[in-house]
């Protein structure tokens, strides 16, 4: 080992200059991480492949500026130096820095790091009067030609750099090592790739614009991060997250403060923050530091109905009274992500040049900003949706400055307008990669899969032993569960066992099947399709627990007392199953009931044979629903909630296209299935939780913010029912008091209230949080846990995993691989739940577009599916909000108008603008007029007519309009109220076919984007219909999308 000295100049905080002198050692051995080493590098390991055509290294500069299309999966062999990555971190900032570390650890991109400065024979020290730059540049080419000449000539390199003199001065030095721009670099090894080609000009323009920035303030600077730190510490400034209003965002947006800091009361409503000047540059989502404006300053928040309001939570509705108000001082954190944004239309004629023109661009979610971008290109994008992200935010600029990244289509076709949901949620779902693919067994014709010997002797063998059988909606492809139950002891004891597809014998922790999963996170059902968390390998075959095929389960089984249904054992261990029934709800339900059904594993078989069969599956059934009527009924005890569920079932034909929507027969057997998951999951809770006390992933569900109830307890108030929401307890039993004989609406729109009004359940590492906290309020259980769904949910699959390792403690034995710290474990628990938050919204949002898609091909005027009953559920200044069930919408309608002009109701109950004046009361609101006055109650059931507002740059919103304060007479309850739901997606993916069609006729290849989007395109209503319905049985957080989705 070499020490040389190394001399830094650094600024500190304050800006002074700092000269450092550090000791530097430099090593003849620093890894290369190169498949071709013949030197014995101890290449510890991601290693890039030998069979490429050459390595490429770029420099600091091109590091920095254009990591995004290094990103990219295309391109291999990507070397950065330990120069790139200081230099990244010097000029670009943490956030830039942690992306380019991300890369380097993600085993799915093939690209490795290099300690150059280590590295005796590639280190070269700065030279006097050498800058920064030119000795950066120097350093990665020294770098590049160390590996050159360590892997003995066998894979040439390729530096890229944007300094035209190293290109001039480097690029003859050395054979087979070449120095050219990033420019000539994609059109030479990437003439395909045109996303990068686009995202390369994007960015460059951008950099060149940067150069020209004027420079007259428009915003205050931001402090320094030392006095932003000083300044919470103090108590002088607040900091958390910035909200923007979604129906006022240029005006309004508010703080949240995290919980962080609250002795101050005042604040749990957040800070409000008015206006673009006092928001500071500060972009939705961004963690900021405000301070409080004085009192005399202070405003309140607007309190009347705005376009696509109605799904607020009631707590918002906090009046106009005013709240704490201030302004941003400084950004801790940006949290920035991709946007998708629509080019405005032109004015005026086109421009007779083709030369780079400003724009700027209107982001499709309201929350955002317009963000300036340079491009060549506006004229051929006008109409389009185009990915983009934000650079920068100078206080000199009155908008962001980003660069385009790519085209999505053509605003308002299915295709792009999927993507666009997508990529507002942050949804990253490739198709799975060959390597990814590669790791999955193979069951085939050819080589069908078998059991492994050593897992047949390792495991329990139930197959010949247990009655083994699975219970889901006609047509399931992924059975997770299966049930066992016997009588053991000559009848004294029960034995109960839930068996759950052992999903991670297949996806071992770290494998790139994992990564994929873990970043997943879980599976997304869109209105017309799923993206799915696993291959398809595992989750419809080897993973699914099919009836009459040997599968590998993870067990638990409860000895009870038969009499008494205690526990006296439980049982948890991987096991072995053949299960011999596939049945569904229907059919388990008829034969618990004592119907004629036919039995399709029982078929073939001699009377005598069959009916023996048949009662031994119907005892088992039996016992089943003993057993979950005693768990409920001990939970009910407790508090347990029943929300507003789904009720509405898809009906198969033999090819498993939906054929109708049939409002599901409220079975018993649902609620035994579930309550025997329930129970599974709360004991592998207990489980992993007494054995890693400090680091099990459970999942808890906070007790909801008694302001939120407000909304609720008025209604019903209003309705003449009274709802206690002081415990859950009280909460169930009040709402399974409110009911209105007349009319079953109320009773479902006070529960879509209550659902409405609860906080989300969420996933915690038990290290963070104390024993009190771990409570599951809907369910009313202390602990609880997901592990029965491990193919579409990543949790489960962490929580498998640690109950593997409690088992194998359990035996005495070491398990071997460290287990997640609790921090690790808390980080993949916040990740999860941002991903479930992100595939409820794409879900919800995918509903909303085909609703839109669906009433934007029929005339409202002439149309009677446009005209629908709807109830109102909650009163505002300017009219009222109201729940179609038909649709499943929910919207304000508005009683007086822009103009001033309020609905007055004339004869027969039709209703028509005229001037008058609006008065709201506590349950009721009046508008005024000529005609007299009329009044909409709560609760009442009133006609509207559902139109589409389109805007071209926004989704799409539906237009409530009152057509008749009484009800919609055709619109009985005798109709399946989901009718008009199941022929909407139908109808839609129609049109959406036929547009495609039309279009392949001219355009006859499929667009990439198109052909990555469409991963599994089997209509998959019926399993987003099972999802929901999963989530509403067995856990709350489903719930408030439920009553969104579905009707
Ligand atoms: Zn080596």
């Amino acid at each position: 080992m070499i020490k040389t000295e190394r001399i830094l100049h650094l600024k500190s905080c304050r800006g002074r200059k700092v000269r450092v002198v550090r000791e530097h050692y430099l090593r003849e051995r620093v890894p290369c991480y190169s498949s071709l080493c013949q030197a014995g590098c101890e290449n510890d390991g991601k290693v890039l492949p030998g069979d490429l055509t050459h390595y490429v290294i770029p420099d600091a500069g091109v590091s920095g500026d254009y990591l995004e299309i290094l990103e990219f999966r295309e391109l291999q062999g990507i070397i950065f130096t330990q120069t790139s990555c200081q230099g990244v971190q010097h000029s670009k900032g943490r956030r830039q820095y942690k992306r380019l570390r991300n890369l380097l650890k993600d085993p799915r991109h093939d690209c490795v790091p290099f300690a150059n400065e280590f590295q005796e024979y590639s280190y070269c020290p700065r030279e006097k009067g050498e800058s920064q730059e030119k000795w950066q540049t120097r350093c990665v080419y020294s770098a590049a030609v160390w590996y050159y000449n360590h892997l003995a000539g066998m894979m040439d390199v390729v530096m890229i750099t944007e300094d035209q003199e190293a290109v001039a001065q480097y690029s003859s030095l050395n054979s087979g090592v070449y120095v050219i721009s990033v420019q000539d670099y994609l059109r030479n090894f990437c003439p395909e790739l045109q996303v990068a080609h686009d995202l390369y000009s994007s960015i460059s323009q951008a950099l060149q614009e940067k150069e020209s920035e004027g420079t007259e303030r428009e915003y205050t600077e931001h402090l320094p991060g030392e006095l932003l730190e000083a300044g919470i510490k103090s108590g002088r400034y607040i900091q958390g997250t910035l909200n923007v209003s979604k129906h006022r965002a240029h005006s309004e947006a508010s703080i949240m403060t995290d919980g962080l800091s609250n002795k101050n009361t005042d604040l749990s409503w957040g800070v409000l923050v008015c206006g673009g000047k006092n928001r500071n540059r500060a972009v939705h989502g961004d963690q900021v530091v405000v301070e409080l404006l004085p009192k005399s300053e202070w405003r309140g928040k607007d309190n009347t109905l705005a376009e696509g309001q109605g799904e607020e939570k009631s707590g918002e509705e906090s009046g106009s009274k005013p709240m704490p108000t201030g302004r941003v001082m400084g950004i801790l954190q940006r949290n920035w992500r991709d946007y998708v944004v629509t080019f405005p239309p032109r004015e005026g004629p086109p421009p007779q040049t083709r030369n780079t023109q400003r724009i700027l661009a209107v982001p499709w979610d309201h929350r955002i900003p317009k963000i300036r971008i340079s491009t060549q290109q506006a004229d051929a994008l006008q109409d389009h949706r185009v990915v983009v992200r934000i650079d920068s935010w100078e206080s000199t600029s009155l908008y962001p400055n980003g660069h385009s990244v790519r085209v999505l289509g053509k605003a308002g076709e299915l295709e792009t307008e999927i993507q666009t949901i997508l990529i507002e949620n942050c949804i990253h779902v490739p198709p799975f990669s060959d390597a990814q693919l590669k790791e999955m067994p193979v069951n085939s014709a050819e080589k069908p899969w078998r059991m492994d010997p050593a897992q047949v002797a390792e495991r329990r063998d139930l197959r010949e032993s247990h009655l083994v059988f699975s219970i889901d909606p006609k047509g399931c492809e992924d059975v997770d569960d299966t049930l066992s139950v016997r009588s053991l002891a000559g009848g004294k004891l029960l034995e109960l066992g839930v068996h759950i597809a052992d999903v991670t014998h297949f996806v071992t922790e770290g494998s790139l099947t994992d990564l994929e999963a873990r970043s997943r996170a879980t599976t997304y059902y869109l209105a017309d399709r799923r993206y799915d968390m696993l291959p398809s390998v595992l989750s419809a075959d080897l993973c699914s627990l099919l009836g009459g095929v040997d599968r590998y389960a993870m067990s638990v089984m409860w000895e009870l007392d038969a009499e008494t249904l205690v526990v006296n054992k439980v049982w948890f261990g991987r096991s072995l199953i053949r299960s011999s029934y596939q049945l569904h709800y229907e059919l388990a339900q008829a034969l618990l009931d004592g119907e004629q059904a036919e039995v399709p594993e029982l078929a073939g078989l001699g009377s005598e044979e069959k009916d023996s069969k048949l009662a031994q599956l119907t005892q088992a059934l039996e016992m089943l629903t003993h057993v979950a009527r005693h768990l409920r009924a001990q939970r009910d005890r407790g508090g347990a909630l029943e929300l507003e569920g789904v009720e509405v079932r898809a009906q198969l034909d033999k090819d498993k296209n939906i054929t109708a929507l049939v409002p599901r027969q409220p079975l018993e057997v649902h609620e035994t299935v579930a309550e025997c998951m329930i129970h599974a999951n709360h004991w592998v809770a207990r489980k992993i939780q007494e054995t890693f006390p400090h680091q099990a992933l459970l999942r808890r569900h906070p007790p909801p913010r008694q302001e939120f109830f407000s909304q609720l307890v008025e209604s019903a108030t209003a309705g003449g029912f009274t709802i206690d929401t002081s415990t859950n307890k009280a909460l169930a039993d009040s709402l399974d008091q409110a009911v209105d004989p007349q009319d079953p609406m109320v009773n479902r729109l006070l529960r879509i209230m209550a659902t409405t009004a609860m906080s989300q359940a969420v996933y915690f590492s038990t290290g963070l949080q104390s024993l009190d906290q771990f409570y599951h309020y809907g369910l009313a259980l202390d602990r609880y846990t997901h592990f029965t769904s491990p193919i579409r949910r990543y949790a489960d699959i962490v929580v498998h995993r640690l109950l593997t390792a409690a088992i194998t403690m359990d035996r005495g034995v070491d398990p071997g691989k460290a287990l997640a710290s609790n921090k690790e474990l808390e980080e993949t628990a916040h990740h999860i739940n941002n991903k479930n938050r992100a595939a409820q919204q794409a879900q919800k949002i995918s509903t909303e577009l085909f609703q839109c898609l669906y009433f934007k091909e029929r005339d409202p005027q002439s149309d009677q599916s446009c005209v629908a009953d709807a109830v109102i559920y909650s009163i505002r200044d300017n009219g009222i909000l109201v729940f179609i069930s038909e649709y499943g919408v929910k919207g304000p309608v508005y009683l007086r108008n822009r103009e001033g002009q309020v609905v007055a109701v004339g004869p027969e109950g039709s209703c028509e603008w005229q001037s008058g004046s609006v008065r709201r009361y506590s349950d009721h609101i009046s508008t005024t007029s000529s005609c007299g006055t009329s009044t909409f109650r709560l609760f009442d059931h009133i006609s509207v007519r559902i139109s589409v507002r389109s805007t071209n740059c926004h989704a799409d919103t539906l237009t409530l309009e009152v057509t008749s304060n009484r009800p919609l007479l055709s619109a009985g309850p005798q109709q399946p109220r989901s009718q008009g739901r199941s022929q909407l997606v139908q109808e839609v993916k129609r049109l959406a076919e036929e547009a495609a069609q039309e279009k392949a006729a001219r355009k006859p290849k499929v667009s990439k984007e198109e052909r990555e989007f469409s991963q599994s395109k089997t209509p998959n209503l019926y399993s987003l219909l099972e999802e929901i319905r999963e989530l509403a049985l067995l856990d709350l957080e489903g719930g408030a999308q439920v009553c969104e989705t579905t009707a």
